[in-house]
């Protein structure tokens, strides 16, 4: 089998055996991993290849050097958990990590290296080694680069950009296929297994650090489908993005802080003194620390002191940032920077078992869209690309269910019966509202449910969320989505397109922050990536995972040692 070329003529309906959505570093690994001779459909929302994965700058974690071991990498996973790591997902990623590694080097990822030829590895936050790999400060450039590279070389494989799922297909109680908003046209594509490797929420806040298409869409899909999905109350918050009016909140990696860099208010003082660690003092107590700091002093961001970092050091390892800085007028290793707390990581999905499986057949998730019971309640740092690879491998053992000749001919002659209709229905809501919906959704979402939650807050929004939600639904754009036949090839007009991608997105988000809300209201104490100031101790009781399934109340799952 050849690659299947990237054209924009109609996706075949299928059947493939396996679609991926999502070419970030879990779907592009993904692809590389499942076994020889499948025939793969990668699709992607963006027609760039922006991604959550692209921007990491850290790097990425696993034990490589001879005075660390994978029971101390465990450790600090498990610490920085806080009570809420699954053993056996712990176990997994770090005995994985550094076979993960050897991968990578051989389709060759040009790590940094030491002046002996061994891999050169940094210090973050909660990490009791030096193991974090990285290339620079563009690791996942880097890293999606190499597998993009490979990916699309992959006999069989079609990847198809500008591609967005915008619901999954269930038949008897199993996964087998999506629906895709493809340019004008929506269709149905049939799969005897989907991969959702969507990434996570940041963008359901304001203030994030993560790309616009990083909005919870692959939860909102899964909970809809009837997959489960877990600790959804748990969102780290990165302690230090720019902090510049108008500008994205860009990441000022905690590697700085891990080589030298130091929090400073105004008067030149350290807002995380009293923190054990200080300034490599887990995320969710840094941002609550600055938080703090910033609101006692009326200001909106703190600094962060690079001139600890030795000059030719700073510039060897901080490019993108320093260059970033640059580019905003800022003079990074002369004055300190503006930094404040910005939406960074999920630790919550699509709760997934030790081979991505999610708890509908068919069904796998990976990447940040999945809840794999590694990171707990709070990540630690760098874990997060290294889950990505570990979990995608098990997928190299994936169990698709066998096809019948006569299910192969039905198929084969499916295109004959495949109708096309013209779409003239149009929005209601005009353009300009749905954005500032949008809007208006992610800032309350910063304002109730981020670094510092309360109960009031919260319910309010979440009604408000939920009574916005009906009239939303009755949206006839929406309604043919929904209602959508399996035989039917739709084409619609530019204007309903547009208009059709702001609906999902706007309905998607209110549907996942609506899960959000629930989950945070639900766990009446604090812990990990999620601090409630009217409940802010952590109780033993609580020691659970939150699990939320349509339809059932949501309810409790027990921790695996
Ligand atoms: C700025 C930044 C720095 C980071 N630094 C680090 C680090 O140093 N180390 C580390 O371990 N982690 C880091 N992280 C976290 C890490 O990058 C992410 O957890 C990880 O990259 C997630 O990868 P993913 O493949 O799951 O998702 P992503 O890389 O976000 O990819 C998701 C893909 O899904 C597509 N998609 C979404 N919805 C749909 C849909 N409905 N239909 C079709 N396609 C869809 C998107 O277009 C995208 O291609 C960082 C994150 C950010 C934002």
């Amino acid at each position: 089998m050849k690659p299947l070329g990237t054209g924009s003529e109609p996706i075949p309906s299928g059947p493939w055996d396996v679609v991926v959505v999502g070419a970030g570093a879990a779907g592009l690994m993904t692809c590389l991993e499942l076994p020889d001779g499948l025939r793969v459909l990668l699709v992607n929302r963006n027609t760039s290849q922006r991604s959550s994965s692209r921007w990491a700058q850290g790097g990425i974690a696993s034990v490589t050097r001879r005075d660390d071991h994978s029971g101390s990498h465990a450790t600090d996973t498990i610490h920085a958990g806080a009570g809420l790591c699954d053993g056996d997902a712990v176990r997994l990623l770090v005995e994985q990590a550094p076979h993960c590694v050897d991968r990578l080097l051989e389709l060759g990822m040009d790590f940094d290296r030491n002046s002996d030829g061994s891999l050169a590895t940094t210090l973050e936050a909660a990490h009791s080694h030096h193991r974090v790999l990285h290339v620079q400060d563009r690791t996942g450039h880097a890293l999606v680069d190499v597998l993009r590279q490979h990916a699309e070389q992959r006999p069989g494989l079609l990847h198809r950009r500008g591609v967005r799922v915008s619901q999954l297909w269930v038949e008897n109680g199993r996964c087998c296929g999506v629906q895709v908003l493809d340019g004008c046209r929506l269709q149905w594509i049939r799969s005897r297994a989907v991969v959702l490797a969507t990434g996570g929420g940041g963008h359901l806040y304001t203030n994030t650090t993560n790309p616009a298409q990083a909005a919870g869409e692959g939860i909102a899909l899964a909970w809809a489908a009837g997959a489960a999905v877990e600790d959804l109350e748990f969102v780290q918050f990165h302690p230090t993005a720019l902090k510049l009016p108008g500008a994205p909140c860009f990441l000022i990696s905690e590697a700085v802080r891990g080589e030298g860099g130091r929090l400073v208010d105004a008067a030149g003082n350290s807002p995380v003194t009293d923190l054990p660690g200080a300034d490599l003092a887990p995320r969710d107590q840094v941002s609550r620390a600055l938080l703090k700091s910033m609101r006692l002093q009326g200001i909106d961001h703190i600094g962060l002191d690079l001139s600890g970092i030795p000059r030719d050091q700073a510039e060897r390892r901080f490019p993108t940032i320093l260059e970033r800085c640059r580019n905003h007028n800022l003079n990074p290793l002369e004055q300190p920077i503006p930094v404040a707390p910005a939406a960074h990581y999920w630790m919550g999905g699509v709760a997934t078992d030790l081979n991505a499986a999610t708890s509908l057949p068919g069904l796998y998730a990976v990447g940040e869209a999945a809840c794999t019971g590694l990171h707990g309640a709070n990540r630690l740092a760098s874990n997060s690309l290294m889950e990505c690879l570990v979990f995608a491998r098990q997928l190299g053992a994936i169990d698709l269910p066998a096809v019948s000749e006569d299910e192969r001919e039905h198929w084969r002659n499916r295109g004959d019966s495949i109708s096309t209709s013209e779409i003239h229905a149009r929005s209601n809501t005009s353009i300009g509202e749905l954005t500032r919906s949008i809007d208006q959704l992610s800032e309350q979402c910063w304002d109730v449910a981020g670094v510092n939650r309360s109960r009031a807050g919260m319910q309010t929004l979440l009604q408000m969320t939920r009574s916005a939600m009906s009239p939303l639904e009755r949206e006839e754009l929406l309604c043919i989505v929904h209602r959508q036949s399996h035989q039917q090839l739709l084409e619609l007009e530019e204007p309903s397109r547009q208009e059709l991608n702001l609906l999902l997105d706007l309905i998607h988000r209110q549907r996942t922050t609506a899960l959000l809300l629930e989950a945070c209201l639900f766990r009446t104490e604090s812990r990990g990536g999620h601090f409630r100031s009217d409940a802010p101790c952590s109780l033993p009781q609580w020691r659970r995972h939150s699990r939320q399934v349509r339809g059932e109340g949501i309810q409790t799952r027990s921790v695996t040692e």
